[in-house]
């Protein structure tokens, strides 16, 4: 941590800072400039109290020198984390492709884009059985029977499932049926949800929230890790911005931002960050360019007639083109799609 002093702060004013730090078990550096003096405190920071030094009238600034974050940090696991379910491997030179519609809407509907996903090289279903609706008069999914679709095209066809759990309560009964369990953007900050899916034993999906820095994403998953589950999937899904002709504004740059400070996965969502289905297949892409573990796209047999998200699902055929491509960038990146075939 560093203690910047206000010029003009007198030698008392220094000897109290360096008492503060020694009274912590830390060793003072001073170094004092022509106008003002900056101490040091070497050691374990995570033993520093910073109000301790803010509340004092000479301290102009105190910086922390480490990462709030420390089990998400590359400075904690220099490697990067592999997550796998199913043989399909999410980090390091692996990418994998979830895809299915926005909610479970039925059998049918559901088996059908399952099965073309697959077809096409997806190596996970997803789809929402508790769906997060910004009304409440909307479709909010169909609970527990859409679990137990979830599972019945899982078991047909060999796709392992990614579903959201949306509250503390459902969380038992989510981990029974899916095999990765989604935590949504509303959520990320959802203290005790986060708390709760880190006792458990599954690979958890957290999707960053709007309004969140990437700091306060990396946190986020640190509640997770901190509770024992060591496998957090990120997902990048766009923040809020002043431009009215997307939904939100997807933040790529976050990628080797995040790659650069954490072990864990990081895929992208261009689903729900554009809200645009003509915009999915340029940011697909180009998340996998940018060095993406992997992509979370919405399909649906019949976009418009989707009971949510419709305007940005695509259709069976437009995945096959994804698909396609996205095998093409993945080779140039060096890395390798993981469909568990
Ligand atoms: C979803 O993936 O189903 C979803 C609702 O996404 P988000 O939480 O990013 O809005
Ligand atoms: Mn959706």
């Amino acid at each position: 941590m560093i203690i910047v002093l206000k010029s003009g702060a007198t030698d008392e004013d220094v000897q109290r800072v360096i008492d503060c730090i020694v009274e912590m078990g830390l060793k003072p550096h001073i170094s004092r400039g022509e106008f003002r003096t900056i101490i040091g405190a070497i050691g374990d920071e995570s033993k520093l109290k910073a109000e301790r030094f803010q509340g004092l009238p000479a301290v102009d600034a105190v910086m922390p020198v480490m990462k709030p974050y420390k089990l998400a940090s590359r400075d904690f696991r220099p490697d990067d984390t592999v997550v796998a379910v199913k043989g399909r491997r999410f980090g390091g030179r692996f990418l994998s492709v979830i895809a299915g519609p926005c909610a479970v809407e039925s059998l049918d509907g559901l088996r059908e884009v399952a099965r073309r996903v697959k077809a096409a090289g997806a190596g996970l279903l997803r789809g929402g059985a508790f769906k997060p609706r910004t009304s409440p008069y909307s479709f909010q999914g169909l609970g527990l029977e859409g679990l137990k679709l979830l599972k019945q095209v899982s078991e047909e066809t060999g796709l392992p499932i990614v579903t959201e759990a949306l509250d503390t309560r459902d969380v038992e009964v989510v981990a029974e049926y899916a095999d990765i369990i989604q935590i949504g953007m509303r959520n990320m900050q959802n203290f005790a949800l986060l708390t709760e899916v880190g006792k458990i034993n599954k690979p958890i999906l957290l999707k960053r929230g709007t309004a969140a820095s990437v700091e306060e994403f990396l946190m986020s998953a640190e509640y997770v890790l901190s509770q024992g589950n060591k496998e957090v999937i990120l997902c990048e899904r766009g923040v809020r911005s002043f431009e009215p002709s997307v939904r939100n504004l997807l933040d790529l740059s976050a990628v080797p931002n995040i790659r650069s400070v954490s072990h864990l996965p990081i895929i992208v969502d261009p689903s729900h960050s554009t809200g645009r289905r003509d915009l999915v297949v340029p940011m697909a892409l180009s998340a996998v360019a940018a060095g993406a573990h992997g992509v979370m796209v919405e399909v649906h047999q019949n976009p418009q007639e989707a009971l949510c998200d419709g305007p940005q699902q695509l259709t069976p055929d437009d995945f096959d083109k994804l698909m396609a491509a996205l095998l093409e960038i993945a080779r140039v990146v060096g890395k390798e799609v993981s469909s568990g075939e």
